[in-house]
């Protein structure tokens, strides 16, 4: 496992990114949920989770570097859940657990509608056990796992078929919401959030989570359309000097105007979710922690190390506790 690491690691250095714009919260998204999170733990993990505080935050990415540029074909549906494609039956009629949907559903079926609050239970199982074997490399890379998908699963447009506006005329909303606009005013984000707490059911909290982000689905579209009205063709996109729309995987990108109103029509959503995705991935480490019977993680670092990094981490905590993150350069995509 070290070993794949160690190439994802690389592959991330080599394309910073810059293909983030397609996926769930963009790699500026994840990045700062991750790294949030750790200052959301209690203390008793709080410090561990310091010491790899850069390789949480960097591989937090790498599930949608598996799925677009290794081209990973079981990756994709672990992202997202096209909750209409179930029929019209409502979400406290879908299966809970990862072994009641097997028995109603098969995986042909899953691999279209996409599985993910059913991944988000699987990826909590193995970080558990993870704790349990008190495998500090697993534990890192799983937590780095955990932390991007319960981050999607906060993105309203990852529980709708509808994903990218596309049955709706409304192409390009899915990254213009989760990249463009936390990359425009996030610096001006809160990343304070209340400490982590234990969840008693993990499937039940997979579905509220779910639940929560899919109720937003119809206001998220509705604002967009009205926006989208209230421009035209000619301002709606960026330009380049020659008077040509700017272009970004075959898309054009839309106009910083554009992307300002819609911002301002949302009315805080993209913050909002972003701050209970930064909580509700420190609950989820958390509880993968208190079930795997609660281990010394400092135990499993050189005690030098967490000397060595106690001043940075004081600092850090004491940004975050005033609503910023340190340390975190990222590159504009
Ligand atoms: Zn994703």
């Amino acid at each position: 496992m070290k070993k794949k690491f160690l190439s994802i690691s690389f592959v991330i250095l080599l394309i910073t990114g810059s293909i983030s714009l397609v996926f769930a919260w963009g790699s500026w998204g994840h990045k700062h949920i991750s790294r949030a999170s750790v200052f959301a733990l209690p203390k008793g993990m709080q410090e561990f989770y310091y010491n790899h505080i850069d390789f949480i935050t960097e591989n937090a990415v790498v599930p949608d570097l598996r799925r677009g540029l290794l081209n990973d074909r079981n990756e994709g549906p672990r992202h997202y859940i096209d909750i209409e494609d179930f029929g019209n039956i409502p979400l406290s009629s879908f299966p809970k657990t990862t072994k009641e949907v097997y028995k109603k559903y098969d995986s042909s079926f899953l691999n279209r509608t996409g599985y993910l609050p059913w991944y988000i239970q699987n990826i909590t199982e193995k970080l558990t056990l993870a704790f349990k074997k008190r495998n500090k490399s697993e534990i890192l890379f799983l937590s780095a796992e955990l932390s991007h998908y319960v981050a999607d699963a906060h993105m309203p447009l990852h529980t709708s078929s509808n994903h990218d506006g596309q049955l709706t005329n409304q192409k390009g909303v899915h990254a213009l919401w989760e990249s463009t606009l936390p990359q425009m005013f996030g610096d001006a984000y809160n990343f304070k959030t209340e400490q982590a707490k234990y969840i008693n059911d993990i499937p039940a909290e997979t579905w509220k989570i779910i639940a929560q982000s899919h109720s937003l689905v119809d206001t998220l579209l509705a604002i967009e359309k009205k926006v989208r009205n209230s421009f035209t063709d000619d301002n709606r996109y960026k330009k380049d000097s020659a008077g040509k729309p700017v272009m970004f995987y075959n898309s054009p990108v839309f106009s910083d105007e554009y992307a300002m109103q819609f911002n301002k029509a949302l009315g805080g959503m993209v913050e909002q979710q972003l701050r209970l995705s930064i909580y509700d991935v420190a609950c989820f480490w958390f509880t993968a922690w208190v079930n795997g019977g609660s281990p010394n993680l400092l135990s499993l670092d050189d005690p030098h190390l967490t000397k060595q990094n106690r001043k940075n981490y004081r600092r850090e905590l004491g940004a975050w506790k005033k609503g910023k993150l340190l340390n975190l350069s990222i590159e504009r995509e």
